[in-house]
């Protein structure tokens, strides 16, 4: 188990990557405890109802209150549909699990397009291990408090001597409330929390309810006898179902993991996992976590994939399900019926819909100077109108990558900050996808056509 990569080191490796389209945004840019958007706030701009509402989900997701539910974002092409969903996985918990899936991913992978999406769900789904360890166990000497630190509490250090009394643990300079010095009774109990060193004594039961909210999730005290202390140190790590799943698939084994090569894995096992948690859960070993599936372009999912979409959500370990389609009344893949955003009606009805809108001039040259700052790209201010310019006629994509390209240009002339004709030189080399339509209408007679000769056909 501990060879494995848990949830939170994914995370971590996931953000390695180089420079890429999402990497200016590092959260939802919301208030904390309003969950009101700021204008521009994390790398995110603009959008406020659409990143207002993920955050509510998110809350939801975070407080364990929702699971097992479908959101849609829809909106035009380039209008932050997956930055908003970038905005979401980085609000989420270090381990709470946030998978992206490319619907056109599960048609290309050596499986079935069910048990791609099953294997996506499960590693959605985060089982948080608790195991006991490192139990320190020694005799008291003292708590001694540092007077002289200001700010209501008082510092203080804590010497346990071990009972081969050959080792002092000395758990450094602590956070003592409240204690000017005292020694540890039998049948009090004390809290260290780990993350902040601080140390609480909380009485010597749990019958106050708020010292009992004060233990953190990953600290546990017993009781001590007369002048011993007792300090177990919870360890806890977040693995995914499909981890779990792998782990245990006598075919396959834990290495799959690394190459990513997990081939089928069988539903009994699957069933094994499932009942298997389900008693850790009880034993109080295990917790849920249900986390996110974020599915983009959803349109090109098939009618099988809705109906697995559909029972799956249905099942208690179910991860809530987030969409994103840029498209309007389309084709439902696999039939020959045509609904909004290419969804089958009966699954669009349990859909909560979040929708983007085209964003303003203002909001665009905010967003590409964004990206410039992300890439350490000076502009001029000049360069930085026209491609918001650019980015307002033919999208903010583009305008996105014509940064990079004026800057190589820019960079060869040695110049210190990417100038307006570096701008409209690469506007020239590089075309846009209008302008590259316009170009295959002109040339469509000498464009090698579908059946690989050279077009004859007139164009209409
Ligand atoms: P599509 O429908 O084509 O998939 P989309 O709605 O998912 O488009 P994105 O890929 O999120 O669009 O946006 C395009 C680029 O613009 C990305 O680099 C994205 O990070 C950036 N971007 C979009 N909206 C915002 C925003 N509100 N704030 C900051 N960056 C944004």
């Amino acid at each position: 188990m501990a060879a494995i990569t848990t949830v939170s080191e994914s995370k971590e490796l996931k953000n390695l990557n180089l420079i890429a389209a999402h990497s200016h945004i590092r959260g939802l840019g919301v208030e904390p405890d309003t969950l009101t958007p700021k204008a521009t706030s994390q790398g995110l701009v603009g959008q406020q109802r659409a990143r207002k509402a993920a955050a509510v989900i998110m809350q939801m997701v975070k407080e364990g209150k929702i699971a097992g539910r479908a959101i849609l974002i829809a909106g035009p092409p380039s209008t932050g549909k997956t930055a908003i969903a970038m905005g979401m996985s980085k609000s989420l918990g270090e381990d709470v699990p946030f998978t992206m899936l490319a619907s056109s991913e599960i048609f290309s992978l050596e499986m079935s397009k069910t048990e791609a999406l099953e294997q996506a769900f499960r590693k959605s789904i985060g089982v948080r291990i608790k195991e006991e360890s490192e139990v320190i166990e020694g005799e008291v000497v003292e708590i001694q408090i540092d007077r002289s630190v200001t700010g209501g509490n008082k510092q203080g250090k804590l010497t346990i001597k071990t009972t081969d009394m050959e080792t002092i643990y000395d758990m450094g300079t602590k956070m003592i409330d409240s204690m000017t010095k005292e020694k540890v009774l039998a049948g009090d109990i004390i809290s260290i929390d780990k993350a902040s060193g601080r140390i609480t004594k909380l009485g010597r039961s749990y019958t106050r309810s708020r010292d009992y909210d004060a233990v953190g999730a990953d600290t546990k005290f017993v009781n001590c006898p007369e002048g011993e202390l007792q300090v177990r140190r919870e360890i806890v790590h977040t693995v995914s179902l499909h981890e779990i799943d792998v782990i245990n698939s006598r075919t396959q084994g834990f290495l799959a993991l690394f190459s990513g090569d997990t081939g089928e894995i069988r539903s009994e096992v699957r069933q094994q996992i499932d009942t298997k948690v389900e008693e850790w859960r009880e034993e109080g070993k295990a917790e849920i976590v249900p986390g996110v599936l974020f599915i983009d372009e959803v349109h090109m999912l098939d009618i099988e994939c809705f109906s697995f979409i559909n029972r799956a959500l249905e099942d208690n370990l179910a991860p809530i399900v987030i969409m994103a389609s840029n498209r309007g009344h389309t084709r439902i893949r696999g039939t020959q019926y045509r609904s909004p955003h290419g969804l089958p009606l009966d699954f669009l009805d349990r859909v909560v819909i979040v929708s983007t809108h085209p964003y303003s001039p203002a909001e665009i040259r905010e967003i590409v100077s964004i990206r410039a700052q992300e890439e350490e790209i000076d502009m001029s201010p000049d360069a930085l109108a026209l491609l918001t310019k650019i980015g307002q006629e033919t999208g903010l994509r583009y305008a996105s990558n014509l940064i990079t390209t004026s800057h190589l240009l820019s960079a060869k002339r040695r110049a210190k900050e990417v100038g307006v004709q570096d701008v409209e030189r690469s506007f020239s080399l590089f075309f846009d996808p209008a302008r590259s339509v316009k170009f295959v209408a002109e040339y469509e007679k000498r464009l090698i056509g579908e059946e690989g000769g050279v077009t004859l056909g007139v164009t209409n």
